[in-house]
């Protein structure tokens, strides 16, 4: 495999851009070797610099559920520009994606459009506070919701790749408002709240985290979470910029008959342009501007072009259940797969899987939060990562995220897949 156009890019790209990527992960730093730079994606491929084809297993972390560069999405998108690139004023189409959301989104009342899954997050927080009168919050360790100050610690995703899941630049008064418990840990959560009478405007969480590799919820622990902010006034937050639209129409809310007060949204919801949306109960959203007191804007929320992608997505998705159970069979054909070739290959491994998300750890642990997530064997995970690149698959690059499925998999490619799994897994213990 020649990648020299890919390694001139970087090397070029060092010199006018911090760490040569826009996001850390792309860097390729917890597997080593250089980035490769994309020139186009195509249903279940993408395709580098240097004309190498890949089968996409992330695809672009979450928002390319139907494949890459979807026609009805591209279609919707050169119709839109033909009216105009930004207004700055309200238009039609997010009054529709609005009504969308509320009718998909069993929590969500009232909804407000932001530009990515960072400012949703950001925002849900303040909204929580300004409804509450309280200022602390409760986050969970490994749990990942953008780069907001008081999101980035013990944060999960390329915080914990790069080694630094507390990051500097944060301020000491900022941290002491985030409170930390370890996920599938009810008890965790009672001690805090004891700790912090009254206090505690909201619990965010990612129901399903995919952030420190794919784990799990214990049966009962979303509903005894709903319990506790009930009874404590807690506003319990589901950030489902990863689930949203994927684990179910609805997300995992949906899926596990849990109904927080406010929804994070981001990912999927753009249709692969720049969108995330937050939401929830009505007499909570009433509180973001103009309606309420809370401040929260944008000169470009509500773009009419990324709100005509995200608004095919979405109405593809509503109206084609089918999809949800096709990416069901698909991550149930890889994992198995997986695990039938790991265990005749006599490896320690564990694979969380659920729809289309899963993680392949390699630690002979169950994998339920984020210390078990910590003793998986990285180096090995780097090795994999690049004997599967090698032969044309595309993970993550690295062990602390998930995979992200697309309906674009035949059962043909699924079969390429495992191929390619199993030659890399001889090849790394031989
Ligand atoms: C990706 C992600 C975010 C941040 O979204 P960006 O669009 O990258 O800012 C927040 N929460 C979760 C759960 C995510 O996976």
């Amino acid at each position: 495999m020649q990648i020299s156009e890919s390694k001139r890019l970087f090397a070029h790209a060092k010199t006018v851009i911090p760490g040569g990527v826009n996001s850390p992960v792309r860097a390729f730093r917890a597997v080593g070797g250089d980035p490769i730079f994309i020139s186009k994606a195509d249903g279940a491929y993408l395709y580098d610099a240097d004309g190498n084809a890949y089968i996409e297993m992330i695809n672009s972390w979450g928002p390319m559920i139907l494949g890459h560069n979807h026609p009805l999405i591209r279609e919707a998108v050169i119709k839109a520009m033909e009216s105009g690139t930004s207004f700055g004023a309200p238009t039609a189409r997010e009054v529709e994606i609005a009504a969308l959301i509320v009718n998909m989104v069993p929590s969500v009342e009232k909804v407000r459009m932001v530009n990515s899954g960072t400012e949703a997050t950001m925002s849900a927080i303040r909204v929580a506070r300004g409804y509450t009168g309280r200022d602390k919050f409760i986050k969970l360790e490994g749990h990942y919701h953008g780069h907001g100050d008081s999101f980035l610690i013990a944060a999960g995703s390329g915080a914990i790749t790069m080694g630094n899941p507390d990051s500097p630049g944060v301020t000491s008064g900022t941290a002491k408002d985030t409170l930390l418990a370890p996920y599938n840990d009810l008890q965790a959560i009672e001690n805090l709240v004891v700790a912090n009478d009254g206090e505690i405007a909201a619990l965010i969480l990612e129901p399903v985290p995919g952030n420190m590799g794919l784990c799990l919820p214990d049966p009962g622990y979303l509903q005894g979470l709903r319990d506790i902010c009930t009874r404590e006034g807690i506003v319990l937050i589901f950030d489902e910029v990863m689930t949203g639209f994927r684990l179910a129409k609805g997300g995992a809310q949906e899926l596990f008959g849990v109904i927080p007060d406010m929804t994070t949204m981001g990912k999927i919801i753009g249709g692969g342009m720049p969108v995330g949306a937050y939401g929830g109960k009505k007499e909570i959203m009433e509180f973001v501007s103009p309606a309420g007191p809370v401040y929260q804007a944008g000169t470009l929320s509500g773009n009419p072009i990324a709100m005509a992608a995200g608004l095919t997505m979405l109405d593809y998705l509503d109206t084609h259940p089918e999809v949800y159970s096709r990416l069901n069979e698909i991550g149930m054909q890889i994992a198995s797969g997986i695990s039938s070739i790991n265990q005749s290959l006599g490896l320690d491994f564990t694979i969380n899987q659920l729809g289309s998300m899963y993680s392949l750890f390699f630690t002979q642990e169950s994998v339920t939060d984020f210390e078990s997530a910590k003793t998986s064997d990285t180096a090995l995970f780097g090795k994999y990562f690049q004997a599967m690149l090698h032969r044309g698959v595309y993970l993550a690059p690295s062990q602390f995220e998930s995979l992200f499925l697309s309906t674009a998999l035949s059962d043909d490619l699924i079969g390429k897949i495992l191929q390619a799994h199993e030659e890399s897994m001889k090849e790394i213990i031989s």
